[in-house]
């Protein structure tokens, strides 16, 4: 079997035409991420580095050398930042330049080295340029999206290939001397380097599906400005919990929590700082529940808590905490000043032989939150049940 250069190049120029088109659709459609760009863009660049190797036939051998080398470099630099954003560990692009310059101007002293010693050092610079990459994913990317753990693997792949190549060309300078008559090795490091970055780029792609997915499937079940559960949610939660307490003979609390004089704090503040409060709000009150326990946004100020196996005492004790919470927060705003809120709540303990459906429940917890509404606001009111309310009558 040979592999010789020149097909090899002409293989990865058409492979990475492929994968650029491909990016290029992708991000036509549902994936707009900025890091798929920068991918795209990296794949341009190797479609370009590989076609100005391939142009030396007609144009001066440094010049191809040089200006393939500097677009291969700027093409990998891409994906590592492209990798870094997804991560979420953006960095300043200063460093990236210079590695860029830096593996540019050394390419440059290279040119009157032999052939072999420079296919060595450059496969060093190409997997020194890999290597945080690699790190990147494996380091913080590895509990994300399945698919980033094939990049980094085959990004893995790339980087060893490229250090074994710089080897074979250190121990075996001989087979190195002539692209035209290439070994077996120097051909399969090759390919194996490129491809598997290649590989890197469609499961990149495929990361980018997954996370788009995953974010949709956020938007349609949670609330994007507090992130709570939202409405329909929320009652699919309360009807899934009343039912396994039910079953599991053990009471569901539900309150219904709504913001003070909202309005107000809207007129006065302006509408996001009621957004900055809203946010707070929801954040101060998740701070303190259980992971069992479920806040969802019902609509506008309102939110509903559902605190499964909680009894009226468990249920009254973490409301009242929350209250005098809400009560102590400080919203600062854009101008400098800053504001604090209240909040009302009405509760209702649904015992486990209630027989109460999710309507009845919103319906005395509403009740309820207006009692604490009519009552001077800043309190919380429970639900009482019917012999209580005649007894009180
Ligand atoms: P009360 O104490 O009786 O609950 O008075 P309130 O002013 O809080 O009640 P009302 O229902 O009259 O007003 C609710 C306000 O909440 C009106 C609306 O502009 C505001 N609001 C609803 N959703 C949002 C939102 O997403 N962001 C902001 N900033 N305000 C919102
Ligand atoms: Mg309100
Ligand atoms: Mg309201």
């Amino acid at each position: 079997m040979t592999l010789d250069i020149p097909t090899l190049l002409l293989a990865l120029l058409s492979g990475y035409l492929m994968l650029g088109l491909q990016l290029l659709v992708a991000r036509r459609g549902a994936l707009r991420q900025p890091e798929l760009a920068l991918w795209t863009w990296g794949s341009w660049g190797f479609v370009l580095g590989f076609g100005l190797f391939g142009a030396r036939v007609v144009i001066p051998v440094w010049v191809s050398v040089l200006a393939g080398n500097a677009f291969l470099f700027a093409g990998l630099l891409l994906y590592v930042i492209a990798l870094q954003r997804f991560v979420r560990r953006p960095s300043p692009a200063a460093p990236y330049w210079l590695a860029w310059m830096a593996a540019v101007s050394a390419t440059g002293l290279m040119l009157e080295m032999p052939l072999s010693e420079r296919t060595a050092w450059l496969s060093l610079v190409y997997a020194a340029m890999l290597a945080p990459g690699v790190y990147l994913v494996f380091r913080h990317g590895w509990r994300g999206e399945a698919s980033l753990r094939a990049v980094g693997l085959t990004l893995t792949v790339a980087t060893l290939a490229l250090t074994l190549r710089a080897w074979h060309a250190f121990v075996q300078p001989d087979q190195y001397t002539d692209l035209l008559r290439s070994s077996l090795g120097q051909g399969l490091t090759f390919l194996c380097a490129f491809l598997s970055l290649m590989g890197a780029g469609f499961g990149f792609v495929l990361a980018s599906f997954e996370r788009a997915a995953i974010q949709m499937e956020r938007l349609a079940s949670h609330d994007g400005l507090t992130g709570c559960v939202n409405r329909s949610s929320t009652d699919d939660l309360l009807a899934h919990l009343l039912e396994r307490g039910r079953r599991e003979g053990s009471p569901v609390s539900f309150a219904m929590l709504d913001l003070d004089h909202f309005k107000q704090i809207n007129d006065e503040y302006g509408h996001q700082s009621g957004d900055a409060a809203l946010q707070a709000f929801a954040s101060e009150v998740r701070g303190r529940l259980r992971g069992s326990d479920v806040l969802g946004r019902m609509g506008g100020e309102e939110f509903g808590l559902i605190l499964p196996a909680t009894d009226e005492p468990g249920a009254m004790r973490l409301l009242e905490q929350i209250r005098e919470a809400v009560a102590a927060l400080k919203v600062p705003t854009r101008d400098g000043r800053e504001f604090g809120m209240t909040v009302s709540a009405g509760l209702v303990v649904v015992a486990s032989n209630s027989g109460l459906s999710a309507d009845r429940v919103y319906a005395k917890a509403d009740k309820a939150l207006y009692q604490a509404k009519h009552g001077g606001r800043n309190r919380i009111e429970r639900s009482l049940p019917p012999q209580a309310l005649a007894a009180a009558g």
